[in-house]
């Protein structure tokens, strides 16, 4: 049967069988691992992601994919991603090591993000096919145009890579973007008060235009320029101009 796609659901699905194993390829679980899908659809990478053997739990919002997905597997929860507490849909499954693969709506790309970090679950690696331009942010060098809050948000978390491209022509329907593989792997990162953290950061990215100084001007500028000395930056730096490493090792001198 065939099903309409839905703008208003970020529904491309992929067609490309190559591309399809590609993506799948990029883990390597056990067979006690777990691997989640956002937005299975119609089943075509799920198909890839069950040859692989471990346990498998998908996220599908539209409940008209449920006559084509019951035939491919029985775990997938029809529901919006974004309103699941994940901890408690993962309570029964006795896996090792947790893994996300999945063409997601590009529409909710960061909720999804999000939501994967706040629900604290140990992931060992996270694939996502999103929009090209994302994963450049996402991927981000210190120095470049695409870098700002979210890339430093993110790579606090994670080492995260550009995989792949995958041409616009690999989707039905053909969305207006080119897309790309991206990949996040858990790194070690110091304990620190994430909040706090965060709205640090967006304050340093808060005016563009401003210098770091000129963002930070209720922060205590004796420590800020003793640091900026210490790590060969001008005191007319912008946010733009600081490594993710940079960053924590201010908020760090900051909150000392
Ligand atoms: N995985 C399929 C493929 O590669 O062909 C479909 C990918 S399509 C880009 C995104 C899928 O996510 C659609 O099936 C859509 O219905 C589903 N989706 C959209 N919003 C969702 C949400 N909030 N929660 C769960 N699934 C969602």
């Amino acid at each position: 049967m065939e099903i309409s796609a839905k703008k208003s659901l970020g529904q491309n699905f992929l067609k490309d069988e190559q591309v399809l194993q590609n993506i799948a390829q990029t883990i390597s679980p056990d067979l006690n691992d777990l691997i989640l899908e956002i937005g299975p659809g119609q089943g075509a990478l799920t198909k890839h992601l069950l040859l692989k053997g471990c346990h498998y739990l998908g996220y599908e919002i539209d409940k008209r994919m449920i006559s084509i997905l019951k035939n491919i597997t029985s775990n997938v929860i029809f529901d919006d991603f974004l309103s699941r507490d994940l901890s408690l849909d993962l309570k029964d499954i006795v896996y090792q090591n947790l893994y996300v693969v999945a063409n997601i709506p590009y529409y909710i790309t960061t909720p999804i993000i999000e939501h994967l970090i706040s629900s604290q679950l140990n992931f060992e690696k996270i694939v996502l096919l999103v929009q090209k331009e994302v994963a450049e942010r996402f991927c981000a060098e210190v120095h470049s145009k695409q870098y700002g809050f979210f890339t430093v948000y993110l790579n606090y978390y994670f080492s995260v890579s550009k995989l792949f491209e995958v041409s616009r022509n690999c989707f039905q329907p053909v969305p207006n973007v080119d897309s790309a593989v991206v990949c996040f792997e858990k790194k070690d990162t110091p304990v620190i008060d994430t909040k706090k953290y965060f709205s640090f950061l967006k304050i340093c990215f808060g005016n563009k235009r401003k210098t770091l100084k000129n963002n930070l001007k209720s922060y205590d500028w004796d420590k800020i320029e003793k640091f900026l000395e210490s790590e060969s930056l001008s005191t007319n730096v912008r946010a733009e101009e600081i490594s993710s490493q940079q960053f924590l090792k201010l908020f760090e001198v900051l909150n000392s």
